[in-house]
């Protein structure tokens, strides 16, 4: 899909940086379970990290649709978990831009958008994940300060990073009690638990984080006292759509590469394309990305343009979550033994694709908004 020439230029940046940047190391940083802190840096100094942050604060003064043709672009680079820990701060700045005052965003932001710092959003908890009014981490005032307490669970970036957003309980209302805050690396009882292993995104770290009577100056609560469940639904909202060009992307990129073995690996006598049901596989493979990438571009341009789109952005979720399921499950299919093994792009964008009906909304959570959307 052709854009305005800002984002194809910044799609040709994006995609050399994870051609050069990242590619080449990828195997290596997928085994080791994490990869090199100097690519945030590297990532802003290209002008990758920050495209679609205002210029005052360090970023590229770009929009929410340079983020997403970014993800779409680096995700080429092979590696899900690369572009989910350097994008952590695509989900963790919005609280902070949107409610934090000019004092918070000039002391958070730049120095993330620099590469220098990491951010990470915290919302989910051991015990609970959809339910975000659920949770039970909480802050309580003490003089200037508050007492936060509790744990977050599968936070991405979470053991390096050194801001993290958190959601916490700050009074009974189930949605209106609840409120952001900054809590820094180094605080006195913010710990890591543990990193977490997963069956994909292996070079994202992903930790479980306990807080143990924290003090947080009031000087990092974000927004008013009980602001934070409003302004976190708006972030979902981008994360979905994130998730979405997530999906399309990863089922692009299975494609191609099952399309150049299918070209190549002969089986009695002949290319896999020379057998019909092959072909068909391919065709429908190209159609459903097809697909996708039409309804998440047409969505993020509506959403880039003012409207507020809860029902559909969870639509593109959904659809484009399934199309990566089936995609990457057929690419594996075609690429045969070579399907099942590290070595291939296939076997790690497969696994990665998995996570994409659970993050930042289940499948079955988004059906829940769409039904409420039509009136069920
Ligand atoms: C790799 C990874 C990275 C992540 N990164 C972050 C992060 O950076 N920050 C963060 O805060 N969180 C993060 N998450 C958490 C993620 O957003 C949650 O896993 C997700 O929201 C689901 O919550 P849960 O895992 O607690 O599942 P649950 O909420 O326990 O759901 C379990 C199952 O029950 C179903 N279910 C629940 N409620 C309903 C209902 N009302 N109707 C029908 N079915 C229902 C769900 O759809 C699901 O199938 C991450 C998760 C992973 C795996």
């Amino acid at each position: 899909m052709k854009l305005d020439e800002s984002y194809e230029l910044f799609r040709e940046t994006c995609t050399r940086f994870a051609r050069e940047k990242i590619a080449p190391f990828v195997a290596e940083w997928e085994e080791a379970g994490i990869f090199p802190r100097e690519l945030y840096r590297e990532a802003a100094a290209a002008g990758v990290l920050n495209a679609a942050y205002p210029e005052e604060y360090g970023g590229g003064g770009g929009d929410m649709l340079h983020g997403l043709v970014g993800i779409e672009a680096l995700l080429s680079g092979g590696s899900s978990g690369i572009v989910a820990g350097l994008g952590s701060l695509g989900i963790a700045l919005p609280p902070i831009l949107v409610l934090g005052s000019e004092e918070q965003k000039r002391r958070f932001l730049p120095p993330v958008l620099a590469g220098d710092k990491i951010a990470a959003l915290a919302i989910t908890e051991p015990g609970t994940g959809s339910d975000v009014s659920g949770i039970s981490t909480r802050a309580v005032r003490d003089g200037k300060d508050y007492l936060v307490s509790g744990a977050k669970m599968f936070i991405t970036s979470g053991v390096r990073a050194d801001y993290v957003s958190v959601l916490a309980r700050t009074g009974p209302d189930k949605h209106g009690g609840l409120s952001f805050f900054v809590v820094e690396k180094g605080m006195p009882g913010f710990s890591v638990s543990r990193a977490l292993k997963k069956t994909g995104w292996w070079a994202s770290d992903t930790a479980e984080l306990a807080f143990d009577s924290v003090r947080v100056p009031e000087e990092n609560r974000i927004g008013d006292e009980g602001s934070g469940f409003v302004a976190l639904m708006r972030n979902f909202q981008h994360e979905r759509l994130a998730l979405a060009f997530y999906g399309h992307a990863t089922a692009a990129l299975v494609l191609e590469d099952a399309l150049a073995y299918a070209r190549e690996r002969q089986a009695f006598g002949r290319p896999l394309v020379g057998f019909q049901v092959t072909r068909h596989k391919l065709a429908r493979m190209a159609t459903e990305v097809e697909a996708a990438r039409t309804l998440n571009y047409s969505t993020a341009l509506r959403v880039k343009a003012g409207e507020y789109l809860v029902k559909e952005v969870s639509m593109a979720k959904n659809f484009s979550a399934d199309v990566a399921q089936r995609v990457c499950y057929e690419a594996v299919q075609i690429l045969g033994g070579m399907g099942f093994m590290r070595e291939t792009r296939v076997e790690r964008l497969s696994r990665d694709a998995r996570l994409l009906p659970i993050g930042g909304g289940t499948t079955e959570i988004m059906n829940e908004i769409i039904a409420k959307g039509l009136g069920l």
